[in-house]
């Protein structure tokens, strides 16, 4: 049985951002890191079960957008190495892009939300390629390619439990699975993929950065499908009408917000899906898809 524990980063509210601990034989593995601003909550995590930061030799991120990797440089300092796919390794050693590209995405507000910025050293980075296992204490940890929310994106596989990052969505408490579709690298297409590739390996159970364990494995995922169809068509509705995006901003934060609401969630509850996947953020995300990869779709 595998000894994985989630551990709570407590950003702006409880259930928002996850890291993942495996005790092994060898020693503690870490998967995601969370994002800088929130290290401390990290350290007091790991405290709680008996470690220290500087014990954790491995860790991997399934992306390297902010909330998932955001502090994979606090940690290469203290001399772990952070496994990633190819394509997230570059902006790892370099942050600098990835930083410019989050900064025309959250503004002022980067340093409240993402902390400070660090590099880790090229030595400090091992990358995985998709189908790459890595053995550590016993436990196989196996990199699948799972593009669509992000197109660097690896999910890890642990027998037959996975560590999903944001391509197995977004779902909190009791509440439905929503897909997180900021921009700039939504496709929608390679993430059905993707979703048809995990649904492949019968799993038992999905460990979701936001947030969290969940075990009733295919209904989850074929609900996280049809509302990544839906969401994606209601974005392509609206382009065609011309509208412009204050309005669809406006209509689609309250028609999430009804949708979690319908759900029986309280206000509290509907305020960390906001936290954990911004309803704006989906609208800039999928009118980026529609726009790029399929312009004549969505002409006015
Ligand atoms: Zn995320």
């Amino acid at each position: 049985m595998l000894k994985l524990h989630t551990l709570d980063l407590h950003d702006r509210a409880p259930r928002v951002i996850a890291a993942f601990l495996l005790e092994t034989p060898e020693g503690p593995v870490l998967f995601e890191t969370g994002p800088e601003s929130r290290f401390s909550a990290l350290l007091d995590g790991l405290n709680a079960l008996g470690y220290a930061a500087s014990d954790i030799r491995w860790v991997f991120v399934t992306h390297i957008h902010l909330d998932h990797a955001g502090a994979a440089w606090r940690l290469a300092e203290l001399g772990a190495t952070i496994h990633v796919h190819p394509k997230g390794a570059p902006h790892l050693a370099d942050p600098s892009k990835l930083w410019a590209s989050a900064t025309r995405i959250y503004g002022e507000q980067m340093e409240a939300l993402w902390g400070q910025m660090g590099s880790v050293p090229e030595h400090r980075i091992a990358i995985l390629q998709d189908g790459d296992g890595v053995e550590i204490g016993g436990v196989r940890i196996e990199a699948l390619e799972t593009p669509g929310h992000a197109n660097h994106h690896h999910a890890y596989r642990l027998g037959d439990v996975l560590i999903g990052g944001d391509v197995t969505g977004v779902r909190i408490g009791r509440g439905p699975v929503l897909p997180p579709c900021p921009p700039p690298e939504i496709h929608i297409e390679t993430w059905c993929q993707s979703i048809a590739k995990i649904r492949a390996l019968n799993l038992r159970k999905l460990y979701l950065t936001h947030f969290g364990p969940t075990d009733d494995v295919g209904p989850h995922l074929e609900a996280l499908e049809a509302r990544l169809l839906e969401w994606a068509d209601w974005i392509k509705a609206r382009l065609k009408q011309g509208q412009s995006r204050e309005q669809m901003v406006a209509e689609f934060e309250a028609y999430v917000a009804g949708t979690l609401r319908a759900a029986g969630l309280s206000e509290e509850e509907v305020q960390e899906y906001e936290f954990a996947d911004p309803a704006w953020m989906s609208v800039d995300g999928l009118v980026r898809y529609w726009t790029k990869h399929h312009p004549e779709e969505v002409m006015a």
